[in-house]
């Protein structure tokens, strides 16, 4: 039986299950891919962006930029410590959540859940990509008796493949039936509330980014490139940090932001090195202890993709390969400094701004954050703006606001009373998520709620 089990190991599940433990709270994590760090190392989304200075439910992101400026893998720029090499953040995640006792268990995710007769989960079913050639073995091959295997032979099997693990392949998959008094989603996309059948809002979109990653750019040149083509330092900063250069820029297609790289993209549109949606948005960043490396945000895919559609996220996904090809070509051939630069790194996730968000005890407004509403339990205090990218030229806003607040009852499913939800997929509306959705913000979400289901126990 654990107190916790936190579903995804990314952003904000991260936050959660490390809290929870360090709380003393018996805490499982559940992650369907290979690492921990979800959106910043599967999807290379980097820096964590600047959210303000509130010090509500920082912890978390406190230590973690203190384990990480340990292995070099840190820099503060622009006043923002959020700026991280995402290979070693995998690891220095893997060291800080063992430290404090989570269990982590990769390559799973939740099958099914069980209620009680209160509607809460009582157990949930983990579907683990496991080891299971010694089921094919106890239950000679019998395809009709392995499929509907009970929870007890399951768990028979699950002590043989851990006492002996030689008999293991990774082929089939189990159901391990888990005991918790609380669930945290932290998938992104809500696939444990959806399993529990909760209702969401989920029919408006933003643009889908298969982010990238460049190495060997030869970073004093492109600064100076930088430094004469463009002098708005806002656009394009450019800073040495301990010998080494650090900077960002970025281009947009949209009339609005008549920003400096436009008429190199409009050429190298008119010599056909890239099609007019490739430069529809582009943005790069410095990677903290990566030397000649940078971070690409970008390319976005200026349709909206249907993130449930296996088949839509598939065209996309060969789309922005593509796209990363031109791209990539494009800055060699066009940004003094990029001579004898390649691809380093593709992400191997669809960067989804917003998909499901799930309908809880207190749907948080745009109203809300534009007004500054103050709440009795705040999960965060922030100012990240409104970021709407949109899939239309000239569609796309960045709204600036002040301070707002986010309870701690749009975390909370409204129809099952042990599930909480961490992260993008939280109860609030299109246009406030746009400003929430930020890794700071999401860190905040994990470690409040920990703090708040330690303090129901
Ligand atoms: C293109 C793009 C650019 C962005 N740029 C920035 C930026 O520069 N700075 C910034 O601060 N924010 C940025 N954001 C926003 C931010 O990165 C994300 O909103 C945030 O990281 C989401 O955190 P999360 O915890 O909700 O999800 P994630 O970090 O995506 O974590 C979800 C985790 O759950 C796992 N998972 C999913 N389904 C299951 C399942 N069924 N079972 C088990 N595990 C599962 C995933 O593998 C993953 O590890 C950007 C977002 C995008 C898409």
């Amino acid at each position: 039986m654990y107190d916790v089990v936190v579903v995804g190991g990314g952003t904000a599940g991260v936050a959660a299950a490390y809290t929870a433990a360090k709380n003393g709270l018996k805490t499982l994590l559940v992650e369907k891919k290979i690492h921990l760090g979800g959106a910043i190392t599967s999807g290379l989304v980097l820096p964590v962006m600047n959210a303000g200075k509130s010090e509500i439910n920082r912890e978390f992101f406190d230590e973690l930029t203190e384990k990480m400026a340990q292995q070099g893998a840190q820099i503060e720029f622009e006043g923002n410590k959020g700026w991280f090499n995402p290979e070693v953040l995998k690891i220095v995640l893997d060291k800080m959540l063992l430290s404090v006792g989570v269990e982590i268990r990769f390559l799973s995710s939740v099958y099914s859940v069980e209620f009680d007769f209160n509607k809460n989960i009582k157990k949930l079913y983990l579907q683990q990509e496991l080891l299971s050639e010694c089921i094919n073995k106890r239950y000679s091959n019998n395809p009709d008796v392995i499929r509907n295997l009970s929870p007890d032979m399951l768990l028979e099997c699950l002590e043989t493949i851990r006492t002996d693990n030689n008999e293991s392949s990774l082929n089939e998959r189990l159901l391990e039936p888990i005991e918790t008094r609380y669930v945290i989603d932290a998938t992104g996309n809500c696939d444990v509330g959806k399993i529990c059948g909760c209702n969401f809002f989920e029919n408006e979109f933003q643009p889908v980014t298969l982010r990238f990653i460049m190495g060997g750019i030869d970073m004093e040149k492109f600064a100076e490139f930088l430094r004469s083509v463009d002098d708005n330092r806002e656009v394009s900063p450019v800073e040495c940090i301990g010998g080494e250069v650090h900077l960002s820029t970025a281009y947009t297609w949209d009339k609005a932001s008549p920003w400096a790289l436009r008429p190199i993209f409009e050429k190298a549109i008119a010599a056909g090195d890239l099609t007019e949606e490739d430069s529809n948005y582009f943005q790069v960043f410095t990677v903290a202890g990566c030397p000649g490396a940078l971070a690409f945000n970008c390319p976005r895919i200026a349709r909206n993709v249907d993130i449930t559609s296996v088949q839509d996220v598939s065209a996309a996904l060969i789309e922005a390969r593509g796209s990363i090809l031109r791209l990539a070509e494009f800055c060699k051939k066009y940004l003094s400094g990029f001579e004898k630069a390649y691809i380093s790194n593709i992400a191997d996730d669809l960067g989804i701004r917003v998909s499901r968000r799930i309908e809880g005890k207190y749907l948080y407004t745009e109203r809300d954050l534009k007004e500054g509403k103050r709440f009795e339990n705040p999960v965060l205090e922030a100012n990240y703006p409104i970021d709407v990218h949109s899939s239309e030229k000239d569609g796309s806003t960045l709204k600036k606001v002040g301070y707002y607040q986010l309870p701690i009852e749009s975390l909370m499913a409204a129809e099952v009373n042990n599930l909480f939800v961490v992260g993008r997929c939280i109860s609030a509306d299109f246009k406030a998520q746009a400003a929430l959705r930020v890794q700071q913000s999401c860190f905040s979400m994990g470690e409040a709620v920990a703090k708040y289901i330690n303090s129901l126990t």
